[in-house]
């Protein structure tokens, strides 16, 4: 297991698959590391429908596909820690050491978390991240969904199809979703929007029971009674194993262009988890070629 490869892509996204596959059909020998299931992000969307010459898949077959394409040595495993100045670069992972002559960093973002203390206990019971995975728990029941975004916005017109009741709570008095999610939104008859709101607390006996929520301009508090609370407030990257080892920006995102070159030779960032302006599954598959690319013309 702790053979020395030519490159160590770190992440089963599209963008680490895409790596993988590219890096293997280079001759290079290649290995993934990933901590879940083949997909990362993917795997908690449910249809994609923005991935050229594909009409719709959901993401867990997409993200299967896409493991099956790349020919490589994979194992499911968490990184702890990385040493990158080394030469070869060291992996640590929870099933021991690996090396690459070269590292590719796709390990994508996490969901955010609302940040309350109860939080972290409610997980699973209650409190969830992903309506496509989760939501169906909640068939004729009513739901908090918290977010403005994309993914919120496409949460909540997805769980209005599965539950009974949604409860769109957002901070600000206008969505940050664009324009195509609005009208759906609006005219969804089982979801009610609650403006200049945020969560102050989750209420629970056992499992989730209410909310109460804070305006946000007056302060004012009022308690709402739900079965579950979706969180879809965006993601952070998934770098903490990489601090003080590549550049990050001030919001833990790899700092990388459109070569995916970091500032340490040899270290690749690929998709979600390195510094863009669009965050899907085309242009992490775009930046996993690319640095497969660049890492074989690095060795
Ligand atoms: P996002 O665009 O960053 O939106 C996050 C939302 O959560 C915002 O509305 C934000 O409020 C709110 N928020 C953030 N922190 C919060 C907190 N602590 N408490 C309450 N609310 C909070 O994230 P996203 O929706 O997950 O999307 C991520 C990326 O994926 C985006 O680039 C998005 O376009 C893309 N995406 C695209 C599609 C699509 O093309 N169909 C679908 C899903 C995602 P504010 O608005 O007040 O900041």
């Amino acid at each position: 297991m702790s053979r020395i490869y030519d490159t160590v892509v770190i992440g089963g996204g599209p963008a680490g698959y895409t790596a993988a596959l590219y890096a293997a059909r280079a001759r290079l020998s290649v290995l993934v590391l990933e901590r879940m299931a083949a997909g990362g992000q993917m795997t908690l969307t449910g249809e994609i429908e923005n991935y050229p010459g594909i009409a719709s898949i959901d993401g867990f077959t997409l993200g299967m596909q896409m493991q099956e394409r790349a020919e490589h040595f994979g194992a499911v495993t968490e990184v702890t820690a990385v040493d990158l100045a080394a030469d070869p670069k060291r992996i640590d992972t929870w099933s021991g050491e690996f090396y690459g002559k070269t590292v590719i960093i796709a390990t994508g973002a996490d969901p955010r978390r609302l940040g309350l203390a109860e939080e972290e206990d409610l997980v699973g019971r209650g409190v969830h991240y992903c309506a496509h995975c989760d939501g169906r728990f909640y068939k004729d029941k009513t739901v908090l969904l918290v977010g403005g975004g994309n993914s919120a916005a496409a949460d909540a017109l997805y769980l209005s199809r599965v539950v009974r009741k949604v409860i769109l709570v957002h901070r600000r008095d206008t969505l940050r979703a664009t324009k195509i999610y609005h009208e759906p939104l609006m005219q969804a008859e089982n979801v009610e929007v609650c403006w200049n709101s945020r969560v102050a607390q989750i209420l629970s006996d056992k499992t989730v029971t209410g909310a109460i929520l804070e305006n946000t301009q007056t302060g004012e508090q009022t308690e709402v009674a739900c079965d579950g609370v979706f969180i879809s407030i965006g993601r952070q990257p998934a770098t903490a194993f990489l601090q003080g080892q590549v550049a990050l920006d001030d919001a833990g995102y790899i700092v990388a262009g459109e070569t995916t070159e970091t500032n340490v030779p040899g270290v690749f960032a690929a998709g979600d988890v390195r510094t863009k302006s669009l965050r899907q599954v085309v242009t992490a598959a775009a930046d996993g070629a690319v640095a497969a690319d660049m890492a074989e013309k690095y060795l």
